[in-house]
């Protein structure tokens, strides 16, 4: 199992696909090519892996590397949700078309969406979810790595952002608002 690497007090987190075999190798994601590839995109933001949180949509790698499977997907999403609620990031940069339609829950490719902050409520927490290019598409397609490296120059602002308004809350009916506190506090 590759569950996911990096500082827990991260405020960007990066989610991949699937671990591969050299992550499976080692237990830790993004260790091959493309990871070398994440890790310079990195630097040349003057950020470094101990800085931020990487984990993948699927922690187990894939026969063949073949792409995740809806079920294996459903499987994982919990142990990805609960990470992004431990680590509590301000900025998650999806890596690619699995882990950006998982985790805006829409079904727009990486092409239309790469690049384009939105905002979106993920465990409950509003976070700044940012879509990139998969380093692994990058790695052989140059235009698509100019792409990518001109995307990556905005994370620090997007990291500097105050984060968004939470989402009204729903108006309290005047029974509930005129409850004893600790009424109250048991319907939040
Ligand atoms: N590609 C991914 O999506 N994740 C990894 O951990 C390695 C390669």
């Amino acid at each position: 199992m590759v569950f996911g690497v990096g500082n827990p007090s991260a405020d960007l987190m990066f989610v991949g696909e699937a671990p591969g075999f050299h992550e499976d190798q080692q237990g830790v994601p993004f260790v091959g090519q493309a990871g070398k590839l994440l890790d310079k995109l990195l630097a040349g933001i003057g950020l470094s892996r101990a800085d931020v949180y990487i984990a993948n949509v699927l922690k187990c790698r894939p026969p063949g590397n073949r792409d995740p499977m809806p079920e294996e997907k459903e499987a994982c999403e919990p142990y990805l949700f609960r990470q992004i609620g431990l680590i509590e990031p301000k900025v998650i940069a999806t890596l690619g078309n699995h882990a950006t339609k998982q985790l805006t829950g829409k079904d727009t490719g990486i092409t239309r969406v790469h690049g384009k902050e939105q905002h979106v409520t993920l465990g409950g927490r509003r976070v700044l979810l940012y879509p990139l290019y998969h380093p692994a598409a990058a790695l052989y397609t140059p235009a698509m790595l100019s792409v990518l490296e001109e995307d990556f120059r905005r994370l620090p602002e997007l990291m500097g952002r105050t984060p968004a308004e939470p989402d009204p809350e729903p108006e309290l009916e005047p029974l509930v608002a005129a409850a004893e506190p600790a009424v109250q506090l048991g319907l939040f």
